[in-house]
């Protein structure tokens, strides 16, 4: 029974949009089509490793190419595993892939007027309406007791499905040109095509009983005879990406263990990268043949952004084939895959400095995830870390950092805390500019891992600028201005009870009044941290207000609370606090500071 069904909302969209568009890239269909026959090449071997009821292809695994002229059609068509007919409604008539995906999303926030986003993110199957006034999809599942089924539509808003006539297992795409696509009836362009886009692809590509692409794996090569072009084109090809790697690594180990693997640094963060269902990791060969498509037990999580794949015909698998046997030749082949990642950043950080910046403005908060999860590794992930300093706007890294420490300096500092802008005006930082000593300003959540892992860099210890006291810089007058100070301070501690954990007179602050600093094993932007990711509230953080004795306010409270008029110094006193807080974004007590406060405006006014 044949049955119009309407295309989902979003796949009419992009179709219009595909249609109407003058894409100029319109053979990119047929890189489309032979990498879905592909795909169901590969998902039929990986049924096949575990079940024995599907339906048997004929002949060896292959993409058969056929030009008709004088139909003005050509037909892809492959043995893999097929569609039924629920399949067909699905996966041609609603947006699958992720990629589409992403485009559809990126179609919704620019509008309808979304110039470029075809060469960017690519339409699948959808491609072929760019040249087409009809597809059929002849289709014949591999699932026990299938019944064959025609898909067919002209793009418009529906498509039709009704029985079909295949009688073996597999798909063949029918596209029938628009006339003015004609040209992809010439037999000598559609080779071109395929020689361009669909090079390694894994199964032979037929035309006219002529193989088109490759015989050998890329990563079976010599890296030394392998062009960063056949790099780029196996990348997008092998991995379904829009756009050029970042940059890739490509190794060969034989004795004592044989694997070969190409891994690749991705240009553009995945926007499900941090979603915790997201199937991430290398593809898994063995002699060539795909076994696994994500495995995720080559890389640690924090190098999740990593693409490629890795053939290690030793690798034992279990029965099921789903997951690796934990064995030695496994550990031992992540170990060193790991190594030669790290290694392979290092070397882009020092030969491609902005491309380094670019990678790691997109994956840098990823890749520091390590220094928490990776003991062993830690010496090879910190030269690949970057900072923001106070030194400029430029990313830093640890031996810049160290390189410029300045005369009396003994530590590298930091400071964390919510945003960089906050960061940059902290009044923690007054007595390190007036010193000129770099600050190291952290404003990413994963940060505060960061720093309680890596407490030394290349024996210089790292130091928190808003923990504990500054060391004394041997000034007679400030340490005088401290002493006269120190009598207020308690008083002060007296007045605030438990909101803190102490007063006293500071030695970090030039400009501002007051400043709340950490004296606990957790900063407060960590409990901040912990508060809003809800992993319960560890420790209160004790916090120590520091007073500047050399500041206005501060000298004229201390003579008021001197000469006994402590009514008119206490709310002037409790603002202390209230000022420090809001330094760092972030007031405990609101209604207090607003009565405070208006109290004060009102004083002023002469109220
Ligand atoms: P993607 O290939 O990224 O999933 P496409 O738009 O290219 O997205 O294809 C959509 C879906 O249609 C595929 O995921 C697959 O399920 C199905 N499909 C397309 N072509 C074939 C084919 N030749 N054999 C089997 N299934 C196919
Ligand atoms: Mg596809």
């Amino acid at each position: 029974m044949a049955e119009t069904l309407p295309f989902q909302a979003e796949v009419r969209q992009l179709l219009d949009l595909v249609v109407h568009s003058l894409y100029s890239d319109r053979e990119i269909f047929l890189r489309e089509l032979i990498s879905n026959a592909s795909d169901a090449l590969d998902r039929a071997r990986l049924a096949g490793l575990t079940r024995t009821d599907l339906l048997a292809a004929e002949g060896e695994p292959h993409i058969e190419l056929e030009i008709n002229r004088d139909l003005g059609t050509l037909i892809v068509r492959d043995n893999g595993i097929g569609l039924n007919r629920e399949q067909a409604v699905e996966h041609l008539g609603t947006i699958a892939r992720s990629g589409t995906k992403a485009f559809a999303q990126a179609l919704r926030e620019k509008g309808n007027n979304a110039e470029g986003l075809i060469g960017q993110f690519g339409v699948g199957f959808y491609a072929s309406f760019m040249v087409s006034t009809k597809v059929e999809v002849h289709s014949l599942s591999g699932e026990p007791g299938a019944e064959p089924v025609l898909w067919t539509s002209d793009g418009a808003g529906e498509f039709v499905v009704e029985p079909g006539s295949r009688s073996t297992r597999g798909t063949a795409v029918t596209v029938h040109f628009r006339s003015d696509c004609t040209e992809f009836l010439d037999s000598w362009k559609v080779k071109d095509i395929v020689k361009r886009h669909s090079r390694f692809v894994a199964y032979p590509v037929l035309l006219e009983g002529e193989k088109l692409n490759e015989d050998q794996a890329l990563w079976a090569r010599n890296p030394s005879e392998v062009t960063d072009d056949e790099y780029k084109g196996f990348y997008k090809q092998a991995f379904h990406e829009w756009q050029d790697p970042a940059g890739w690594v490509h190794f060969r180990a034989e004795a004592p263990l044989e694997y070969q693997a190409v891994l690749y640094f991705p240009q553009e963060r995945p926007f499900d990268l941090d979603y915790p269902d997201a199937k991430r990791g290398v593809a898994l060969y063995q002699r060539r043949v795909l076994i696994q498509e994500q495995s995720d037990q080559f890389l640690p999580r924090y190098l999740r952004f990593v693409r490629g794949l890795i053939d290690a015909p030793e690798v034992s698998l279990n029965v099921s084939r789903e997951i690796l046997q934990n064995t030695p030749v496994l550990r031992s082949i992540k170990n060193q895959v790991v190594k030669r990642v790290l290694r392979r950043l290092k070397e882009i950080g020092r030969e491609d400095v902005a491309g380094y910046t670019k990678f790691w403005e997109n994956f840098g908060t990823t890749l520091k995830e390590g220094v928490a999860e990776d003991k062993d590794n830690v010496d090879a992930i910190t030269p690949l870390l970057r900072f923001r300093t106070t030194a400029g706007d430029d990313w830093r890294d640890l031996a810049q950092i160290k390189a410029d420490m300045k005369d009396g300096q003994k530590e590298l500092w930091y400071l964390t805390g919510l945003d960089l802008g906050r960061l940059r005006a902290s009044p923690q930082l007054e007595a390190f500019k007036k010193k000129g000593w770099e600050v190291i300003l952290l404003s990413d959540p994963v940060d505060e891992w960061v720093v309680m892992n890596l407490t030394e860099y290349d024996g210089v210890k790292l130091q928190s600028a808003s923990r504990g006291e500054l060391d004394k810089d041997d000034d007679p007058i400030a340490e005088e201005a401290r002493k006269q100070t120190e009598p207020f301070a308690g008083w002060v501690k007296e007045l605030l009870g438990d909101a803190v954990a102490g007063v006293r007179p500071s030695r970090r602050l030039t400009d501002s009044p007051s400043v709340l600093v950490d004296e606990g094993q957790m900063s407060s932007n960590m409990e901040r941290i912990l508060r809003a990711t809800r992993q319960g509230g560890g420790p209160k953080a004790s916090r120590v207000l520091e007073i500047n004795p050399e500041h206005v306010l501060v000298k004229r409270l201390v003579s008021l609370h001197h000469d006994g008029n402590t009514a008119d110094a206490e709310p002037l006193a409790r603002l202390l606090l209230d000022y420090a807080q809001l330094a760092e974004g972030h007031v405990e007590d609101v209604a207090g500071l607003t009565t405070r406060l208006s109290a004060l405006m009102l004083k002023a006014a002469g109220g």
